[in-house]
């Protein structure tokens, strides 16, 4: 088992272990995975998720449609144009 990283990249701040919400795009689905164990940046949030954790969600994901789901979420989407128009 590979461990997560004790410092941040960006900041070297220091690595509290925590979780992260991942968001994965599958072609045209957005798949969305809640409560994944990471390592969160104290200083900017940035969670690091250990090369492990990373090998059993590619592997999970790869068959994602075997498992009920917990929920669907409505997600809004808009165009940068329309964005752009109303600020
Ligand atoms: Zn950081």
């Amino acid at each position: 088992m590979s461990r997560i990283a004790d410092k941040c990249d960006l900041r070297s701040g220091e690595l509290q272990p925590g979780t992260t919400t991942l968001e994965v795009w599958l072609g045209e689905q957005l798949i969305v995975v809640r409560d994944v164990p990471a390592g969160v940046c104290q200083q900017c949030g940035e969670a690091y998720i250990s090369a492990d954790v990373s090998e059993r969600l590619d592997h999970f994901l790869a068959e994602h449609h075997r498992h009920r789901p917990e929920r669907y979420l409505a997600v809004p989407q808009y165009a940068a144009a329309q964005t752009l128009e109303s600020a």
